[in-house]
C-alpha cells in the first residue's frame, strides 16, 4: 500500500499554490486551480498530450497566489505535500479553471525555490515515509503507547458511526490494516478540523509530535458526536452517516462563519438561473425538469465536475428560443424581385421557390414536402436557400451534412456522456435565438452511416410535420417544437439519399449553367462582390467579357460558377496588390478608351504586348483600370488549364466521344478501344460498373452479329470479330467509378471505328442505352450532358429519339450552336458519327476459302 511503503520523490518539484485546503499524505482533496501560474502548471505538467501525465507535484497549503500573471510569488509555506495528481476537469464557467484531484504522498520541504515563472519550481528534500523510516521499527516501538493510544480512539470514533455505510466500514477496516503511523494523517483530514488544525499537523514533522496535536482532535470530534447522539431523536439515528463529521460545509448546508464570498457569488448566480428559468417562456415540460435540476444544483459542492455539467445545460434550456419568433413579412411581388435581383437565370427554380412561397401565404401553415434542390456544386443552391430567408425575414441557419455518421449529430449526446451536447438542431437554434429560422441542410446525399446509428433515420424525425413538433434532443431530454421551422434541403445527387428521406422532399433540379449564363452571372453577380470584397473599384480594375469566357473555357470546367468566383478573386488579389503598391503612374490613353464592345480587338496584338503582368512598370494613371486581358490571365492563373484537346484525341480509329452525368454535372467521356491477337477475351478497365460493363459485351454482340451487314472484319479478315481477337476497351479517367447505361451507343461506336478503320468525326459526341436488336432507349441528364458538349466545342450531338422532349429545356443560344440528332436504333447512330454515315454496303460475294 502506497501509504506505508518508502517512496522516493524528486529533488526538484513543480508547485501547486493553494488556499483552500491543506492536503495531507495519504488523503485525497478536490482543488480548484485558476492562478494563471497554477493554470500554467496544469497545462505543461499534467496536460501534455491527451492523457494525464502522472508527474508529481509539490502541494504548497495556505498560499494565496495573485491573479495577476506578473505579481511577485507571495511567500511560501515551508513544508508542503508531494501529491499526484489523479484527475483534472477543465471548465469555462464562471472563467476558465481546472478542478485537481490530488492524492498526497509524503511531506517535503523548500531548499531553495529554481525558479517563479511561469510556475515556481524549488528543490526539494523529502521529510518522511522514507526508506530508513519506514524499515525502522525501533521508532514504532517507542511511539507504542501513543500510536496505541491513538488506534483506540480511532477505532471508537469509527464504532460510533454507522457502520452499514460501506464508507465507515472500509474505514474501519483501513485502521487495522494501514501503518500506524499514516492514521494521524489521514484521519485527521476525515474528521472536523480547520485548515490551521490541519497546518499544524502538517508542519509536525515528528511522528511523535503529530500523534500528540491528533489525539485532541479526535477526543473533541468524538465528544461532539457523543452529545449530538444525545440530542437527536432515536429515528434520526440513521443520519450519522460518514458525511457529517467531514468538514464540508457545501454537502450539509450549515452556512459557517468562515463561508467565503465566492461562495455567495456562485449561490447568487444560481438564483440568477432559477429566475430567469422562471421567467422563461420555456414548455411546462421543460420548465418542470429545470426546476428539478436547479435544486439538485443548489445542493452540489460547485468543484464536482456535474456541477459545471448541470449548469451549462440549465444555461442552455434558457437561452433557447421556445417562443420567440421573427415575424414573417412576404410579399410574393417583392419576393420575385429580390429573387432576380439575387440570381440570374434559373428560372425553373425560381418559379417554384415563389409557388412555394405563395402557397404559404395563402395557407399560413408549413405542413407540405420540404424542398431539396438537386444539383452540381456551384449553381447557387444555397444561396438560393439564404434568400429565401431574406424574403421572408427570417434568420438563416446552414446546417452541413457531408460525412455526418453519428445519429446524435442530429440528435445529441445523452447527458451521461462526459462532454455531451445538443445536436446540430437545437445547437442551430441556440445560435439564431429563434424558433422560425430557415435550416438549410447542406448536401443531405453525403449523409454516412456507422455504427453509431444512422443520422437519416433521425433526420427522418425532423423532417416530418407530423411529428417534429414534439422533437427531443438526447441532451435536452424534453420536446422541442421544430414546427415552425422551414427546412430547406440540398444535394448534389438524389442516387444516395436514403428512400425514406427522399419520400419527405420534393426534388427540384438545378442544372448547370451555359457560358452565357456563367458570363451573365460573372458580371452581373460574382465580379462586383468580388471587387468589393477587394477593396477595388470599377475605377481600378476592367475585366472584359472575352477574358472571363477565356477563363470559363480554357481556366476552368464546371457545371456551376464556384472555380470561377475563385479565379476571379485570384485576379482582384492580383490587381489589388497592383493598387496598392501604386504602381500605375502614367498614362496609357488608348488603354483607357477600351470599352467592352472593343475588347475584342484591344485584346489582340497590341495587348499582347503590353499587359499588366509583363511589365510589373506598366504605368497607368490612378483613374485608368487596369484591364484583364488574357496575357494578364495567363501571367495571374498560370498556363491555361483546359484546351480543346477533342480532335487531337480522335485521330485513330477505335476512339469515340461519350457523354457521361455525374454529380458535379455533365462531362464528355472518351472510350478507347483497341484489339490484338488473341483467344476472343474483353478486357475492360476504367473502373467500370456493373451495368456499363454489361452495355460493353451488349455492344459486341450486336457487332457481332450485325459484322456482316456493315463489312466489319478482325485483323484476319473474318466476320467473326473474336475470332484469335482480344478487344480492350478503356474509359479514361480510370480515378473515377462509372456507371449506367448510356455509354452503350458510344461504345458500339468506337468498336465499329476500330473493326471498320474509319475515323469517328471529331465534332460528335452522344449518349443512348442499347438494346441486343439494336434499339436506342433514352437516359437522364440530358441538359447537363450536352451543357458539357457544349462547354468541349463540340457540335453535334447524337442523343436517343425519345428524349427530344428534354432538349426543350436547353438554353436557345446553346441549341443553336448545336446540331442535334435524334437515333432510335444503332443504325442511325453510325450513320450520324461516322463521315459520309455508315451505310450497310451491298452484300458482296466473295468465295469463302473454307468452301
Ligand atoms: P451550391 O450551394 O449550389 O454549391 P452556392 O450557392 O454556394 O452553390 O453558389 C456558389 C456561388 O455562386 C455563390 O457565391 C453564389 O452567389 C454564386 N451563384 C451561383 N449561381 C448564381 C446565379 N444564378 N446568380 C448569381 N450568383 C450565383
Amino acid at each position: 500500500m502506497a501509504a506505508g511503503s518508502a517512496i522516493q520523490i524528486p529533488s526538484r518539484l513543480p508547485l501547486l499554490l493553494t488556499h483552500e485546503g491543506v492536503l495531507l499524505p495519504g488523503s485525497t482533496m478536490r482543488t480548484s486551480v485558476d492562478s494563471p501560474r497554477n493554470m500554467q502548471l496544469v497545462r505543461s505538467r499534467l496536460l501534455k498530450g491527451t492523457s494525464l501525465r502522472s508527474t508529481i507535484i509539490g502541494v504548497i497549503p495556505n498560499t494565496s497566489d495573485p491573479t495577476s500573471d506578473c505579481d511577485d510569488l507571495p511567500s511560501l509555506h515551508r513544508i508542503g505535500t508531494a501529491a499526484l495528481a489523479v484527475q483534472v476537469v477543465g471548465s469555462n464557467w464562471p472563467k476558465p479553471h481546472y478542478t485537481l484531484l490530488v492524492t498526497g504522498l509524503c511531506r517535503f520541504q523548500i531548499l531553495q525555490l529554481l525558479k517563479e515563472k511561469p510556475y515556481p519550481v524549488a528543490e526539494v528534500e523529502q521529510l518522511d515515509r522514507l526508506e530508513q523510516f519506514t524499515n525502522q521499527h525501533k521508532s514504532e516501538e517507542e511511539l507504542g503507547e501513543l500510536s496505541e493510544q491513538f488506534y483506540k480512539y480511532a477505532v471508537q470514533l469509527v464504532e460510533m458511526l454507522d457502520m452499514s455505510v460501506p464508507a465507515v466500514a472500509k474505514l474501519r477496516r483501513l485502521l487495522d490494516n494501514l501503518p500506524r503511523e499514516a492514521l494521524p494523517d489521514i484521519l485527521t483530514s476525515i474528521i472536523r478540523t480547520s485548515n490551521q488544525e490541519k497546518l499544524q499537523i502538517l508542519d509536525a514533522v515528528r511522528l511523535e509530535e503529530r500523534f500528540k496535536m491528533t489525539i485532541p482532535l479526535l477526543v473533541r470530534q468524538i465528544e461532539g458526536l457523543k452529545l449530538l447522539q444525545k440530542t437527536r431523536k432515536p429515528k434520526q439515528d440513521d443520519d450519522k452517516r460518514v458525511v457529517t463529521i467531514r468538514p464540508n460545509r457545501r454537502i450539509n448546508h450549515i452556512p459557517s462563519a468562515t463561508e467565503d464570498e465566492e461562495e455567495e457569488e456562485d449561490h447568487d448566480d444560481v438564483v440568477m438561473l432559477e429566475k430567469k428559468i422562471r421567467t422563461s417562456s420555456m414548455s411546462e415540460q421543460a420548465l418542470k425538469v429545470c426546476l428539478k435540476e436547479i435544486k439538485r444544483l443548489k445542493k452540489m459542492p460547485q468543484s464536482m465536475p456535474e456541477y459545471a455539467l448541470t449548469r451549462n445545460y440549465l444555461e442552455l434550456m434558457v437561452e433557447l428560443p421556445w417562443n420567440k419568433s421573427t415575424k414573417d413579412r412576404l410579399e410574393i411581388r417583392a419576393a420575385r424581385i429580390l429573387l432576380d435581383n439575387d440570381h440570374y437565370a434559373m428560372e425553373k427554380l425560381k418559379k417554384r421557390v415563389l409557388e412555394y412561397l405563395a402557397v404559404r401565404q395563402l395557407k399560413n401553415n408549413l405542413k407540405g414536402p420540404i424542398l431539396c434542390f438537386v444539383g452540381p456544386p456551384g449553381v447557387g443552391k444555397t444561396s438560393v436557400g439564404r434568400s429565401i430567408a431574406k424574403t421572408l425575414g427570417r434568420e438563416f441557419h446552414r446546417i452541413a451534412l457531408g460525412g455526418v455518421c453519428d445519429q446524435s449529430d442530429i440528435r445529441g449526446h445523452r447527458r451521461t456522456y462526459v462532454g455531451s451536447m445538443p445536436g446540430r438542431i437545437i445547437n442551430g437554434l441556440k445560435t439564431v435565438g429563434v424558433n422560425n429560422p430557415v435550416f438549410l441542410l447542406d448536401e443531405v446525399d453525403k449523409l454516412g452511416k456507422s455504427l453509431q446509428g444512422d443520422p437519416a433515420a433521425a433526420l427522418l424525425e425532423v423532417l416530418d410535420p407530423e411529428q417534429n413538433h414534439g422533437f427531443t434532443d438526447h441532451y435536452l431530454n424534453v420536446a422541442f417544437d421544430l414546427s415552425q421551422v422551414l427546412f430547406i434541403a440540398t444535394a448534389n445527387t438524389t442516387a444516395t439519399i436514403p428512400p425514406a428521406l427522399l419520400d419527405r422532399m420534393e426534388i427540384i433540379q438545378v442544372p448547370g449553367y451555359t457560358q452565357e449564363e456563367k458570363i451573365e452571372i460573372a458580371h452581373r453577380h460574382l465580379i462586383p462582390k468580388q471587387l468589393e470584397q477587394h477593396g477595388l473599384t470599377p475605377q481600378q480594375i476592367q475585366i472584359p467579357q472575352v477574358t472571363t469566357l477565356d477563363i470559363i473555357t480554357r481556366y476552368t470546367r464546371e457545371a456551376g460558377v464556384r472555380s470561377l468566383d475563385r479565379k476571379l478573386g485570384a485576379i482582384c488579389r492580383a490587381v489589388a496588390v497592383k493598387v496598392a503598391e501604386g504602381q500605375h503612374k502614367e498614362t496609357k490613353p488608348d488603354r483607357a478608351e477600351v470599352d467592352e464592345e472593343d475588347c475584342k480587338e484591344h485584346v489582340t496584338e497590341d495587348a499582347k504586348t503590353e499587359s499588366i503582368s509583363d511589365t510589373a512598370d506598366l504605368a497607368l494613371p490612378p483613374e485608368m483600370p487596369i484591364l484583364i486581358d488574357f496575357h494578364a490571365l495567363k501571367d495571374i492563373l498560370g498556363p491555361p488549364m483546359y484546351e480543346m484537346e477533342v480532335s487531337e484525341r480522335l485521330s485513330q480509329p477505335g476512339v469515340a466521344i461519350g457523354l457521361a452525368w455525374t454529380p458535379l454535372g455533365g462531362e464528355i467521356m472518351f472510350v478507347e478501344a483497341s484489339r490484338m491477337d488473341g483467344e476472343g477475351q474483353l478486357t475492360l478497365t476504367g473502373q467500370l460498373g456493373d451495368v456499363m460493363k454489361e452495355s460493353a459485351h451488349l455492344a459486341i454482340s450486336w457487332l457481332r452479329s450485325n459484322a456482316k451487314r456493315y463489312q466489319l472484319t478482325n485483323t484476319s479478315g473474318s466476320f467473326d470479330l473474336l475470332d484469335n481477337t482480344d478487344i480492350h476497351l478503356h474509359f479514361p479517367a480510370g480515378a473515377v467509378t462509372k456507371d449506367g447505361p448510356s455509354a452503350g451507343v458510344t461504345i458500339v461506336t468506337c468498336l465499329a471505328s476500330l473493326f471498320s478503320g474509319r475515323l469517328v468525326c471529331s465534332d460528335v459526341a452522344m449518349t443512348g442505352e442499347i438494346t441486343l436488336r439494336g434499339l436506342v432507349l433514352p437516359v437522364g441528364g440530358i441538359k447537363d450532358k450536352v451543357l458539357a458538349a457544349h462547354r468541349a466545342g463540340l457540335k453535334r450531338i447524337i442523343i436517343p429519339r425519345r428524349n427530344e422532349k428534354d432538349l426543350e429545356e436547353i438554353a436557345v443560344n446553346v441549341r443553336q450552336d448545336l446540331t442535334f440528332v435524334m437515333a432510335s436504333c444503332l443504325d442511325e447512330v453510325l450513320n450520324a458519327a461516322f463521315d459520309g454515315g455508315f451505310a450497310v454496303k451491298p452484300r458482296v460475294e466473295r468465295l469463302n476459302s473454307k468452301l
